[in-house]
């Protein structure tokens, strides 16, 4: 890495729901100023692995570090507070407010405030937790959207609202980034767009754990590729060494 020391790492981390073991005994690392994609088949963990280190789930088992200190099983808001920041497929926040409004939420996840204070924007919710209009306008433009910020978040094309979900993530000015998927459903240009944004959060030294499935995207942007399968880690390296890698070619193709 260009920048010494891990800032997220996990050591045997587990995480059984009844008798599944969605994930068992992970130990990754994410590093400063690099991408660290996490791929595998679907039901292989990846959401589980994410879920954990924003602190929506508890481990069963191992610990989850940031900056070396132990935070596995913390509440949300406080690991949000740490610096983690997340995407979500499906936005958890009602879609008919601006995309402005739903952008300028994006800091809500550092607060105790509920999410229905940061929906209805309320006094105590917008005392210093929402990111100001400006704020959030200013991130919609970074990223190319500006032109949608009247508009309904459900309105919105999907390779759109993946955009703006970046956008949403930003405003809450993490250093951490765990991006769900945020590349399914983008076309060309959107893709681009989503390129630029991820190499312009590594160049500034922020930490970024891609959760995707384009795979050539994978390849182009991750500096690190941890490979999943059903619920273990089976390979950890480049690019160029995972894609040399047989048990991930087998992974894939079920060869
Ligand atoms: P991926 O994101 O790689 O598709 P997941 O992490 O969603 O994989 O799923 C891994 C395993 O954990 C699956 O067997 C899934 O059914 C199980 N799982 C995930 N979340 C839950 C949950 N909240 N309750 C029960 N089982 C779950």
């Amino acid at each position: 890495g260009r920048l010494d020391g891990a800032v997220l790492r996990t050591e045997g981390l587990s995480k059984s729901f009844g008798g599944n073991k969605a994930l068992q005994d992970v130990s990754v690392e994410a590093r400063p100023g690099e991408v660290t994609a996490l791929i595998g088949p679907n039901g292989s963990g990846k959401t589980t692995l994410l879920n954990l280190i924003c602190g929506f789930y508890r481990p069963s088992g191992g610990r989850l570090l940031l900056d070396e200190e132990q935070v596995g099983g913390r509440a949300p808001y406080r690991i949000a507070r740490l610096g983690v920041a997340r995407t979500f497929q499906t936005p958890l926040i009602p879609q008919h407010m601006s995309t402005l409004a739903f952008v300028a939420t994006g800091r809500y996840v550092t607060h105790r405030v509920g999410l229905l204070a940061a929906v209805l924007r309320l006094p105590a919710f917008r005392r210093g937790y929402a990111a100001d209009d400006a704020e959030a306008y200013a991130l919609l433009r970074l990223l190319g959207i500006e032109d949608v910020a009247d508009r309904p978040v459900n309105s919105l094309a999907l390779g759109t609202r993946r955009l703006v979900e970046v956008a949403r993530s930003l405003a809450a000015g993490p250093r951490v980034f765990l991006f769900d998927e945020v590349g399914s459903g983008l076309d060309e240009s959107d893709l681009v767009v989503l390129e630029r944004a991820i190499e312009m959060i590594r160049a500034a030294g922020g930490t970024v754990i891609l959760v995707e499935h384009n795979f050539p995207l994978v390849l182009k942007l991750a500096d690190r590729i941890h490979v999943l399968s059903q619920g273990q880690l089976i390979a950890t390296g480049t690019p160029a060494e995972i894609q040399a890698d047989r048990r991930v070619l087998a992974e894939y193709t079920g060869a």
